[in-house]
């Protein structure tokens, strides 16, 4: 197979060929933001709300953007072309660049913008079918989880953990409620079958994903509580499951070894997910 192709800094060049400065602060700080768009039948999924939610992490760590909205989306089907990309997914980074290591923000530093894309089976993954199994672990992340930073380790670590321990993810979890899990956002399904998750705020990621589930489950009639859970609540829920660009509506069937409802993805999230993908469908550019 040919060498991908990726996106740095206005160029599309073969993945060996890329550079990016060792004192970018991308690299030094993970100082700089990102987004994951998913890609199904060659086309983005529900775009506009990832460059929305990319201009408003960038604008809460002091950056604007280096590239217009249509210059992005450009640029991103110019990279599905190049790669031949038919499903998968598309991440975009933005970093404030290179510039002599120092804490505080250079002036005038130019950003630093990649690109690149990745195969993968995002509509009919076999997972869906048996669902995940997750753990809860303790939150470790900073204060800030609304802004979609590079700084991934906490998280990275939270899925390292939950690996060791058999699992397929973890839920993260602070004060004795579940905060979101190392890359998606948690709901559960109580016995009356509303659906309950976390509310925005500082403590979680404003999920791309998350907002158009919360509307398309309101306009197909089901109740939705924005309220936080415990982990010994979600042992009793009657499904769960989590949400993420890539993995859409994906069930959680067990939780710290407790079998939701019987152990196998339910009618609820099946149906989310079918909504979900239509949507996905209808929001193709
Ligand atoms: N929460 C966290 C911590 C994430 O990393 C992600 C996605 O990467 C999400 C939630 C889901 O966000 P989205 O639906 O926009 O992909």
């Amino acid at each position: 197979m040919s060498e991908a192709i990726v996106f740095v800094n206005g160029e599309y060049v073969p993945e060996s060929e890329a550079r990016i400065s060792v004192f970018d602060r991308g690299f030094l700080f993970a100082d700089g933001v990102y987004e994951v768009t998913s890609v199904i039948e060659g086309g983005l999924v529900d775009n506009a709300g990832h460059l929305v939610r990319l201009r408003r992490s960038l604008g809460e760590i002091g950056m604007s953007c280096p590239m217009s909205d249509e210059e992005i989306t450009l640029m991103q089907k110019n990279l599905i072309e190049r790669n031949q990309l038919e499903q998968g997914m598309i991440y975009l980074q933005v970093s404030r660049g290179a510039a002599p290591r120092d804490f505080a923000f250079p002036v005038d530093t130019k950003p630093s913008i990649v690109a690149f894309t990745q195969s993968r089976n995002v509509l009919s993954p076999p997972v869906v079918e048996r669902g995940l199994t997750v753990v809860t672990l303790p939150d470790i992340r900073w204060r800030r989880r609304d802004i979609k930073t590079v700084g991934l380790l906490p998280a990275s670590m939270a899925k390292q953990r939950a690996a060791e321990q058999g699992a397929d993810d973890a839920w993260m979890v602070e004060d004795g409620y579940v905060t979101e899990g190392t890359s998606n956002n948690a709901y559960i399904i109580d016995r009356e079958q509303r659906l309950i998750t976390r509310p925005l705020s500082s403590d979680i990621l404003p999920g791309i994903t998350r907002k158009a589930i919360l509307a398309l489950a309101e306009e197909s009639g089901m109740e939705i509580l924005e309220r936080s859970f415990t982990p010994e609540e979600a042992y009793q829920a009657q499904e769960a499951f989590v949400s993420s660009a890539t993995t859409f509506v994906m069930p959680v069937v067990s939780i710290d070894g407790h079998a939701i409802g019987d152990g196998k993805p339910g009618p609820v999230v099946k149906r989310l997910r079918e909504l979900y993908i239509d949507f996905a469908r209808r929001t193709l550019s």
